[in-house]
Parts: structure tokens; C-alpha cells; sequence
């Protein structure tokens, strides 16, 4: 094997992932976060730095913060502090971001927790370094062809998450499983919508490559991917360029990388800041943040059971494949739609089945999400009573299905509407024989010499006779009898 091909198999990864929070207001001030307002309309002094003005700790945000933690198992102080991180660029007008720092005198609100990925089909422990606060800077805007540039300040102050991962993703497609899992995660706490492509999680990707020794090497950071794809595929070209680097005898060296999504490169800019560079001391403006027993008792009691969790025990309660309780607990709504289904009409494989097929594919042709849905999981529940109590046929309940979910109805309603219930009344049901039988000699004699397929057709025809809306069961059973 080449020694190319050999670093690369010894590729080591660390994400930075930023998150965006969700609270309404912001993480020292009491502007709003609302996306989408008119430049500079969310500002006040604090979040544009004005002097003498304060900043305010968000309780909701810390909150927040400790549900990831909680959710990530890490160890939380009882105390951690905001630092100061000093720079100057126009996005950020105090010309520092408050930020926790992690070789502080109190540490960042969490550290050393993991979270538990599946490598097809392994389970594998990643380590989470730390969880940490911090804010948003605002929004640089470069109108096409001007020679000046716009700042807007409503992002300023926007409360941030950063997760930090230990360096110990193996490959690209395992940092892609890891962010999928974080954002599910996120989403299941209601920390945040965690969607990368609307920017409420941005990620920075850490990449080396081990030497012959097992050391871990010189990294480089690729900064502000902004899709799962985007990391992936960054992250590919990335060891690969550095693979040759080494093979050609060269040296990878630490530095800032930047993705091209159009060519598919990184491309190098600045040097690394050293922690130096930033000057971090303590935010002398806002006391610690202290976290008590109690306080993490009570958010603790508050999270939901977390995706993982929740697809071992969909199988293993309702009788699910791995896969459908994976598909099922996806993300949180259709999970807890599931859920609530199941709970007013006890058939878990049914609904599963309809839910993971015509109301998915329903979904899909509509670009919609469940809780967009006018039904509620009673009417799916009720739907598959409607099957099981063998008032409706399953080709029936299709139909019933798609008016329900286009007309926000009850089941039971569209049902009695239409006309649709089966028929399982035996007189009702022999008439119709007796004419199929009279028409079809040729079909009967076959089932007469024993010739068993033939009954499959003239129950074909009852249904047809009958719109549909005959009990195929009972139409057997009757047909059999009837021909002796
Ligand atoms: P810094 O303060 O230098 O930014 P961090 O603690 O923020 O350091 O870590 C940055 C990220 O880099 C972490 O996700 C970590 O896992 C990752 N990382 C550290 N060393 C390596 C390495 N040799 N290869 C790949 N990733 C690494
Ligand atoms: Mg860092
Ligand atoms: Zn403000």
C-alpha cells in the first residue's frame, strides 16, 4: 500500500459546531432574535456596544445551554464565567464577543461529555470537550460593485452555543453521522432548530492525519461550512490534499482554511490565532454563572427521552423493525405523532405502516411537516380501527386516508359520507355471489374440479360487484361454502 493511502486511513477529526439558540431575546439585552427584520431594527446600546451600558445575563439561554449539556452527559461546574475575547472587526462593535474561555478560574458551563453515534451499525462513543455560551456578532453586507460595505447589528448579541468535540471522528462520513445526530438531539431538546442551511448551526471542521507513530498531527480548521454536505465533502478534499502534502515529503502546516463549494478546494488565508492573540480575561461586567443542584434537578426533569433512547424502545414496545423505529424518531413531531396514535387505538405495527407510508409520501408531495397536518394522530388511530373492526377494506382506507389528510376530517365522517362501509352483512353478501356465481360458469367449474386459484378471481368479481365494499374474508368463506 502507498504511504498516501495509508495516512489516509489514519484521518482524525474534531468539529466546532456554533449553535444558534432558541429564545426570544438576546443573550445581554432584552432585543428581540426574530430573523428577517429590517437591518438594525433589534438594536439598543448593550448589543451595539454603546459605552456605559450592561449587559444582562439571559437565564433562558443558560437554561439551554444545560440541556445540551444534560443531553450530552458532561460534567457541569458549579460555577463558570464569561470571558472577554478581544478583537477588532466591524462586525463586532465593543471590539471584543463575550465568551467563555476554557482555562479560566471557572470553567465553561460544561465539559467532558459524549454523545453515542452509529457507525453502521456500531455504536460508538464520541467525546464532547466542552459546551460553552457566548453571542453573535452582527452581519457584514458587500452591495455588488460597491466600494463600501453595510453592517446590520440584529444578529449582534444573538445568543450562540458552541459544542467542541474531542479530535476522535475517524473519516468524513462520520463527522456527516455525528452533525446529523447533534441536530436531532438539539431539535429533541428544543434547544434549537439546529438546521445548518438556515444557519442555526454552522459548523468548523478540525482536520489531521496521524503519523506512522499513532501521534496525532499538525491540524488545519476549515471555517463556516454551512451545509452537512458541505463539511463532508471539505473534509475529503481536505485530507487528501494534506495525504499528499506529507507523501511528497512536505509539512502540513497549522492554518485557517476556507471551503469553495463551486470548485470543491480549501484554500488557506491566515495563520491560526493563538489563544494569545485574543487577550481572554474575565468579563469584570457580569458576575459568575452559578448553577445549583436544584437548577439542574429541574431542567433535567424537563428534557424528552432522546432519539437513541426512543428508537431502542419503539422496537422493543411496539414490536418494531430497527429500521422504522429509526425512521419514526427521526425527528421529534412524527415521533410524538406516533406516539400519540398508538396511544388512542393500540395497533403500533398499523400505524407505524401508515404513517411511515401514505401519510409520508403525503408529506413529501406537499413539501409539509406532520404538525402541519390538519389530522390528528386520533384520526389516524381512528382510520385504523375503522380496518380493524372490519368497517373498511385496506384498499378502502387509502382513499379515506387521502381525503383526511386533504380535508382535515374525521375518518368515521368521509366514511359514512361516501358510502364506504364494508359490507360483512352474509345476505347482503350472498345476492352478490349468487349473481357472480350465475355469470361466471366457467370459474366456478374450476373451483368445482379443485382447481383452488379460480376463487381468487370470483371474490374479485363480488368485489367489484360491489364497489370495493365487500369483507374479501367473509366473501371467501361464503364463496366456499356455496360451491361446496
Ligand atoms: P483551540 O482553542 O485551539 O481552538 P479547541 O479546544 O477549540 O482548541 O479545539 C479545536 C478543535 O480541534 C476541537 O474540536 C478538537 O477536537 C480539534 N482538534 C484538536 N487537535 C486536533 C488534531 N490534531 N486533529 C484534528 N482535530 C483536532
Ligand atoms: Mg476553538
Ligand atoms: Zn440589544
Amino acid at each position: 500500500m502507498s504511504r498516501h493511502r495509508a495516512l489516509l486511513r489514519n484521518v482524525v477529526i474534531g468539529l466546532e459546531i456554533h449553535v444558534q439558540l432558541l429564545t426570544r431575546s438576546k443573550m445581554f439585552c432584552g432585543c428581540s432574535t426574530q430573523f428577517g427584520a429590517p437591518p438594525n431594527s433589534q438594536t439598543c446600546p448593550v448589543c451595539l456596544g454603546l459605552p456605559g451600558s450592561l449587559p444582562v445575563t439571559n437565564r433562558r439561554a443558560i437554561e439551554l445551554g444545560l440541556r445540551t449539556a444534560l443531553a450530552l452527559h458532561c460534567d457541569l461546574g458549579e460555577r463558570s464565567q464569561f470571558h472577554r475575547k478581544n478583537y477588532y472587526y466591524p462586525d463586532i462593535p465593543k471590539n471584543y464577543q463575550i465568551s467563555q474561555y476554557q482555562y479560566g478560574v471557572h470553567p465553561p458551563l460544561a465539559v467532558d461529555g459524549w454523545m453515542e453515534i452509529d457507525i453502521e451499525g456500531e455504536l460508538r462513543r464520541m467525546g464532547i470537550r466542552r459546551v460553552h455560551l457566548e453571542e453573535d456578532t452582527g452581519k457584514l453586507v458587500h452591495p455588488e460593485g460597491a466600494d463600501f460595505s453595510l453592517v446590520d447589528y440584529n444578529r449582534s448579541g444573538v445568543p450562540l452555543m458552541e459544542v467542541v468535540t474531542q479530535p476522535e471522528l475517524r473519516s468524513p462520513a462520520e463527522a456527516r453521522v455525528f452533525l446529523n445526530a447533534l441536530r436531532q438531539i438539539l431539535q429533541y431538546a428544543e434547544v434549537s432548530i439546529g438546521r445548518m442551511e438556515e444557519g442555526a448551526m454552522r459548523c468548523d471542521a478540525n482536520v489531521s492525519l496521524r503519523g506512522p507513530d499513532g501521534a496525532l498531527g499538525t491540524r488545519t480548521e476549515i471555517k463556516n461550512l454551512n451545509s452537512v454536505r458541505a463539511v463532508e465533502r471539505a473534509l475529503a478534499f481536505e485530507a487528501q490534499r494534506q495525504a499528499e502534502v506529507l507523501a511528497a515529503g512536505g509539512v502540513v502546516v497549522q492554518e485557517t482554511r476556507h471551503w469553495d463549494e463551486r470548485l470543491g478546494v480549501t484554500f488557506g488565508s491566515r495563520g491560526k490565532e493563538e489563544a494569545h492573540d485574543y487577550r481572554y480575561f474575565p468579563e469584570p461586567d457580569l458576575a459568575p454563572i452559578r448553577v445549583d443542584a436544584a437548577w439542574v434537578r429541574d431542567v433535567a426533569g424537563s428534557l424528552p427521552e432522546m432519539p437513541e433512547a426512543r428508537a431502542r424502545r419503539f422496537a422493543a414496545a411496539y414490536g418494531l423493525g430497527e429500521y422504522e423505529a429509526g425512521l419514526l424518531v427521526a425527528t421529534k413531531s412524527p415521533a410524538d405523532f406516533y406516539e400519540a396514535a398508538v396511544a388512542a387505538h393500540a395497533n403500533p405495527k398499523a400505524i407505524a405502516n401508515w404513517q411511515l407510508g401514505d401519510v409520508a409520501a403525503y408529506l413529501n408531495e406537499h413539501a409539509l411537516e406532520i404538525e402541519d397536518l390538519r389530522s390528528r394522530p386520533e384520526h389516524l388511530a381512528a382510520l385504523v380501527r375503522l380496518i380493524d373492526d372490519g368497517t373498511i377494506s385496506g384498499r378502502i382506507a387509502k382513499e379515506v386516508l387521502a381525503e383526511m389528510l386533504a380535508g382535515g376530517e374525521e375518518p368515521e365522517t368521509i366514511v359514512g359520507r361516501r358510502g364506504w362501509v364494508q359490507i360483512s352483512d352474509e345476505d347482503a353478501l350472498r345476492e352478490a355471489i349468487s349473481a357472480v356465481i350465475a355469470s361466471h360458469p366457467g370459474p366456478v367449474a374450476d373451483v368445482r374440479s379443485g382447481k383452488e386459484k379460480a376463487i381468487g378471481f370470483l371474490v374479485g368479481q363480488v368485489m367489484k360487484r360491489t364497489r370495493g365494499k365487500a369483507n374479501p374474508g367473509v366473501v371467501n368463506r361464503l364463496l366456499k361454502q356455496a360451491l361446496g
